[in-house]
């Protein structure tokens, strides 16, 4: 992942090092015994390297609630959030949505602008704005993360941002010499799947799948701890696998395509259709909650399609969990048990039962996602 300005007060970890600021980050307050069992470290090799840590204020002991009688107590490491605070970023059509967070990744401030800017320098000129507002307010700032909706490769470019109408822009030079601080970009599913994978619902994984339900469909996956990037960035491009061949076509001229069949617009067109009425994604879920037959006919077939998909990627990658959130999230939570079927139905018979969780999210905590972009540059580099 590349810098895009001088990062200068950021600690220069070495390998080990890096694993173990990580190690706990991830699993803190981790006691130093397993600590080491984790990383196959010795106990000497340890105590040294967390010294380190210690000294440069990346990690503290975590104070002990109540000291043994006799002997030394070895008390638990923790991050220490206040050495670092992070602003993440995620841009959508019409606004862009801020969190300062602290190195842990816990969030300080929520911050949201709305503009109707569309052309990319106007845009962004306007969330280096924000960025700056926010630094004046913390001074514990040490750098950025921005996701957003597009195919990104080297933690600056975003190569084409369908929904904004951006063509190639270099979102992470224009941000970082406004603001002059290091900042990192990545597709914005994947900024998330980071966030889920250190801090949220994906914390004691080392593998998981993260599929975004929403005016896209996005898919990110985590492998033996490591965020699948993919040649270019465009790893989890399954917006274009066919789920029904008899389904309506979408733009790319494929028929019944997640991108028809799973995202917010596609399903309103479905159930349009269905009642011979123009219907909002919103009011879909609505009817289908209240139990309007043509309409909840319309969302359970797409569920259980859904279901299928998700059962193509867990055969793929075996993840130990799966996440399904996204805005669109509640068509899938209100058919949640044809979702599971179609799951069950389509899994390899080697498989145990998939852990598949459904989450609501809203786009402060896709923010976060920048916010551990920004984090992981400043710790790893
Ligand atoms: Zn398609």
């Amino acid at each position: 992942m590349n810098a895009v300005a001088d990062g200068a007060d950021a600690p220069r970890l070495d390998k080990t090092a890096q694993s173990v600021a990580l190690a706990v980050l991830r699993h803190g307050p981790i006691a130093r015994a397993e600590l080491a069992r984790r990383l196959g470290l010795s106990s000497p090799s340890l105590t040294r390297l967390t010294k380190e840590l210690i000294r440069t204020r990346l990690v503290r002991e975590r104070p002990a609630e109540q000291r043994a009688a006799t002997g030394r107590p070895s008390l638990p490491l923790e991050i220490n959030g206040d050495a670092a605070h992070f602003v993440g970023i995620k841009i959508v059509t019409g606004a862009a949505y801020a969190v300062v967070t602290d190195l842990a990744g816990d969030v300080i401030t929520r911050r949201r602008v709305g503009t109707r800017a569309r052309a990319p320098g106007t845009f962004l000129n306007r969330v280096a704005e924000l960025i700056k507002e926010l630094r004046a307010d913390d001074p514990r700032i040490r750098g950025v993360g921005v996701g957003i909706g597009g195919p990104v490769s080297d933690g600056n470019s975003v190569r084409h941002a369908y929904f904004l109408g951006w063509g190639e822009v270099e979102v992470g030079s224009i941000l970082a010499a406004a603001v002059g601080l290091p900042v990192t970009v990545h597709n914005d599913v994947k900024a998330l799947t980071l966030s889920q994978h250190w801090f949220g619902s994906g914390r004691d994984c080392q593998s998981l799948a993260v599929l975004t339900l929403g005016v896209g469909f996005g898919c990110a996956m985590v492998i033996n701890d490591a965020l699948i990037t993919g040649d270019r960035g465009i790893s989890g491009e399954i917006g274009h696998w066919q789920l029904r061949a008899d389904g309506p076509e979408c733009s790319e001229g494929h028929r019944g395509c997640a991108s028809v069949m799973l995202t917010s617009g596609g399903l309103a067109r479905l159930a349009s259709e269905a009642v011979g009425a123009p219907l909002e994604f919103e009011e879909c879920v609505r009817l289908a909650r209240d139990g309007d037959p043509a309409v909840r006919v319309v969302l359970e077939t797409s569920a259980y399609q859904l279901g299928q998909l998700c059962a193509r990627v867990a055969d793929l990658i075996a993840p130990e969990r799966l996440i399904l959130c996204g805005d669109g999230i509640d068509f899938a939570i209100i058919t949640d048990d044809v979702v599971r079927r179609g799951l069950a139905d389509h899994r390899s018979s080697l498989a145990d039962p998939d852990d598949l969780i459904m989450e609501r999210l809203d786009f402060f905590d896709w923010a976060r996602g920048g916010a551990a972009l920004a984090i992981r540059h400043y710790l790893l580099g």
